[in-house]
């Protein structure tokens, strides 16, 4: 008789970290035609020390080598780069699927014809208000014609199931039914991600990231609305408003076990949210190639020891909700085994309210004169099922 081995739960499996990670994000450029007040990445100017075409399609053969099967790409915004385009051909070539987030401005009829006709690709447009009133406060003016040109256009050339890419702010989290109907009308599928106060974001995230009211009316939302809707994974802060599990995906910091970044020069970062030297892991130029940083880095290995639950431990939501975001601790000044600062039991805001450290970013490529915080307020109201998936996207 053959004795059946336990099987480890996939949560267990993720929190050790994987041989490759499953949710890359590749940012291949900070230049940026746009300046939106919440730029994780503090994108605007390019880097001078940009990684050459080269060094892409080396990078493109080791992730094919990893068996990593698709990539996020953003930036900044990607198409910007005048190589863009081969970088997409390549590493389709070499079944490394891409999934690109842009702010439109390239997405001609041409280039959506171009992108229609491969399996291979998926396309992500950036929209932070379902109005040009609401979305263009923080993405600046014209960007909502911009984007929706950009569905038009996809739509138009038979391209399937674009996904728009919405970040929930205070002003946009009543549109959350608008954004849908929007998504819908562009046979597109909608994504909604947590606003974290990393790059610009945390310049603007204390106006910007939703009241406690409005994250329940979010999780409301996700559980009754959400079961079509791409979450990145990034509301598991939220599962202690319902009953575990109500909120599906993957319950747990991924960052540098499932996640990573790699940023325009070539540095590793264990989550797209987390572009600061506390969260630097190498450089995959000058530490012997991304495989390497991935696979026995210090920072990645301590990311994937288990990790305290300190002031979290003796919470009856922790469980469902880990201690919420790294990241969103990190940059708003709170220690990192403490509570999230959106914490639904409330202690996210006496932390803040006590004096605290913000750390400074150790980047910025913003242009002079960056888009300053939103003038003022923007109409809201709320609404309500939750995504059926793992991590199978980028947080960003
Ligand atoms: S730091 Fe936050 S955004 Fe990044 S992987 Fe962890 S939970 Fe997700
Ligand atoms: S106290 Fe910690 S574990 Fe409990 S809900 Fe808040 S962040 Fe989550």
């Amino acid at each position: 008789m053959t004795t059946m081995q336990p099987v480890p739960r996939l949560v267990d499996q993720f929190e050790h970290g994987l041989d490759a990670p499953i949710c890359l994000t590749w940012e291949l450029t900070y230049a940026c035609n746009l300046s939106c007040v919440h730029c994780l990445s503090s994108s605007g100017k390019r880097d001078p020390r940009e990684l050459s075409t080269q060094q892409c399609k080396d990078i493109i053969d080791e992730l094919e080598r990893m068996q990593v099967f698709y990539v996020n790409i953003g930036g900044g915004e990607p198409t910007v780069r005048s190589d863009f385009w081969e970088l997409v051909d390549y590493a389709t070539a070499h079944h490394v699927g891409v999934k690109f987030s842009t702010n439109g401005v390239r997405i001609t009829p041409d280039v959506a014809a171009k992108l229609a006709a491969s399996d291979y690709v998926d396309v992500q447009i950036s929209l932070d208000g379902a109005t040009a009133e609401v979305n263009d406060a923080v993405r600046g003016p014209g960007s909502f014609e911009m984007a929706v040109r950009a569905l038009e256009n996809l739509r138009d050339a038979g391209f399937t199931d674009a996904k728009i890419s919405v970040v929930v702010t205070r002003h946009n989290v009543g549109q959350l039914d608008d954004f849908k109907a929007l998504a819908d009308s562009y046979g597109a599928t909608l994504r909604i991600t947590r606003l974290r106060p990393s790059g610009r974001g945390a310049d603007v995230w204390d106006e910007l990231h939703p009241t406690p009211a409005q994250q329940v009316e979010l999780y409301d939302w996700l559980v009754a609305r959400g079961e079509r809707v791409l979450t990145g994974d990034s509301f598991f802060h939220l599962s202690g408003l319902g009953e575990p599990g109500a909120l599906a995906g993957l319950n747990l910091c991924g960052a540098g076990r499932v996640v990573c970044l790699i940023d325009p020069v070539g540095d590793v970062y264990a989550c797209p949210f987390a572009i600061h030297d506390t969260f630097l892991a190498g450089n995959v130029l000058s530490d012997n190639g991304f495989q390497n940083v991935w696979q026995n880095s210090t920072l990645f290995r301590e990311l994937r020891e288990p990790q305290s639950a300190g002031a979290c431990g003796s919470c009856g939501h922790y469980d469902s909700c880990r201690g919420g975001c790294m990241a969103a601790k990190f940059f708003t000044g709170l220690p990192l085994d403490g509570p999230d600062p959106e914490c639904v039991q409330g202690y996210g805001e006496p932390a803040l309210a006590r004096e605290r450290d913000k750390p400074k970013s150790s980047v910025d490529h913003s242009r002079t004169g960056a888009r300053k915080k939103p003038s003022g307020p923007v109409p809201l109201t709320l609404l309500s099922a939750p995504p059926k998936k793992f991590c199978n996207e980028s947080p960003v």
